[in-house]
């Protein structure tokens, strides 16, 4: 299949290129392989990126919300048609299973588009009556937004930050993960084809400080990271001195708490879920397991084996469903976690290793006996690591779940329902999830507390976080006055 882009960067409905900029590769993460060479942008394809943003906004704001919405909905079409494709690219850039991707990538994107590309049509204001005068709002766009994308589900993020973004009539730039530069391109192809006008959407490829330029230009309203925390926190504060909105996406060392009284299957695979999809590589994962003691034993030993049945191998495989890591450095990341578990003392029940065969294949871990002040208890990880720790109480496990800094999720899994509502309102966390884990739904909305973010992506929320209400007092007269 084609996997190198006409251009590195989509600006104005067009591919462009400017060759003076930095030049990297997308490796395929099963071989190891370049499967494309782009440049990053330089500042004149940023300022080409900003300036064509800028420009659209007059046009795509002042058409009706029917006719931006026909418009996501349309691409959202256009995704599905080409769902196939779409993965196949996805997967050669991210090494995930094919079996992963064909349902958990594009197709959430098209989710999005479509989600929001209906509720462009009903976005409103507000009406407040004052006696014989009254008020009203008009919910606006914010203007000109930034779009900065993590390399774990690549065109998935740019869609849930494109589709609020636009339905509320703002212009986006884009910047996806270096790591990861291939399928955004794809959106933007896609929603010119869609009939968004040029410069609504714009994709420019980079490092670092390409993310960093965009977020300090003047112009920006509203920078969305998806990203780590370190990371985060540079962004907030540089959108911070231009007193711009900002929704931070980041990183998370969530909890599952599992008690006696659970379905041990449902439990396990709730952990699966929330440790092994994605090769781990999923921000939301539940990587401290806490297990109540009467279950303990029972829930490790069956955790393990169901791990030993995990297929892995050539992600292309349909029958795949445990694929590489990104990078040989975030294996290494990972890798080096294990390290330290084992000298701290945890027990490491099963995998860890490096497979020794071409890509940035790893087993997938389990430590038992991991303590709260363990290095592994307590740093994102972003890999196939997962800890169990054991309880006895709930306000205990309450107490230990929320001891940290992050707070993006948290599951409970038990029969006793009232304590599942009970212990999910105890949690420290952004989002939750009671007998089941790490199910995003578009119309559910996303995101963390703590360390772990700032506004929600998804749902209604959304698009409190991509506009914002001025105000209109009506004086219908006379004007009183003091002198
Ligand atoms: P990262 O923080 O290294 O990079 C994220 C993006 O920010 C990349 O596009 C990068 O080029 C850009 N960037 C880096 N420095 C920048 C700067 N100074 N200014 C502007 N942009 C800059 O993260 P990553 O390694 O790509 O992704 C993994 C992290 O993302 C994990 O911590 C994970 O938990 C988090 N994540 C969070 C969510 C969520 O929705 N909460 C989803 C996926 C990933």
């Amino acid at each position: 299949m084609q996997t190198q882009p006409r251009a590195s960067h989509f600006i104005a409905g067009a591919y462009v290129e400017d060759e003076s900029g930095e030049a990297f590769a997308s490796v395929y993460p099963a071989t190891g392989e370049a499967i494309a060479r782009l440049h990053a942008a330089t500042p004149a394809i940023v300022e080409q990126a900003l300036a064509a943003a800028d420009a659209a906004r007059a046009e795509w704001r002042a058409m009706t919300g029917v006719e931006r919405g026909r418009i996501l909905r349309r691409a959202a079409d256009i995704i599905r048609e080409r769902n196939r494709d779409l993965s196949l690219l996805e997967t050669m850039d991210t090494g995930k299973p094919l079996q992963e991707t064909l349902v958990a990538d594009a197709a959430s994107g098209a989710d999005a588009l479509e989600y929001f590309g209906s509720v462009a049509a009903g976005l409103k204001g507000e009406h407040v009556q004052l006696g014989a005068d009254f008020a009203y709002a008009i919910r606006e766009p914010l203007g000109l937004c930034v779009g900065i994308g993590a390399w774990n589900y690549p065109i998935q993020i740019a869609c849930w930050k494109a589709a609020p973004a636009l339905a509320c009539g703002n212009t986006m730039v884009f910047k996806p993960s270096e790591t990861t530069p291939l399928t955004a391109l794809k959106l933007a192809e896609i929603l010119t084809e869609a009939g968004l006008p040029e410069g609504v959407f714009n994709v420019v490829q980079g490092f670092g400080e390409v993310g960093a330029a965009l977020v300090e230009d003047p112009r920006v309203a509203k920078v969305s990271l998806t990203g780590s925390v370190p990371t985060g926190r540079k962004v907030y504060a540089s959108a911070a001195a231009g007193m711009k909105h900002v929704t931070m996406e980041l990183g998370g060392k969530s909890p599952i708490v599992i008690f006696d009284d659970a379905d041990l299957e449902d439990a396990v695979a709730g952990a699966i879920n929330g440790n092994f999809y994605s090769s781990g590589q999923i921000c939301s994962n539940g990587t401290r397991l806490f297990v109540q003691s009467g279950i303990y034993d029972a829930f490790v030993a069956r955790l393990a084996e169901r791990l030993k049945s995990a297929v892995i191998g050539d992600p292309m495989d349909e029958s795949t469903n445990f694929g590489p890591m990104v990078s040989e450095q975030q294996r290494e990341i990972a890798l080096r976690y294990v390290e330290k578990g084992v000298i701290e003392g945890a027990q490491l029940v099963i995998g860890g290793s490096a497979l020794d065969q071409p890509g940035f294949y790893m087993c997938p871990a389990i430590f038992a006996d991991v303590t709260d002040e363990m290095t592994i208890a307590r740093e994102e990880i972003f890999g196939p690591v997962a800890s169990v720790l054991k309880f006895e109480t709930e306000e205990e496990a309450i107490a230990r779940a929320n001891a940290t800094e992050f707070g993006l999720a948290a599951g409970v899994f038990t029969r006793d329902l009232a304590r599942g509502h009970r212990v999910a309102a105890a949690f420290e966390a952004g989002t939750c999830w009671i007998n089941t884990y790490n199910l995003t739904p578009i119309e559910m909305p996303f995101g963390g507390v703590k360390a772990s973010g700032v506004g929600r992506e998804n749902a209604a929320a959304a698009i409190e976080h991509y506009s914002q209400l001025k105000a209109v007092y009506v004086g219908m007269g006379p004007v009183e006055a003091p002198f």
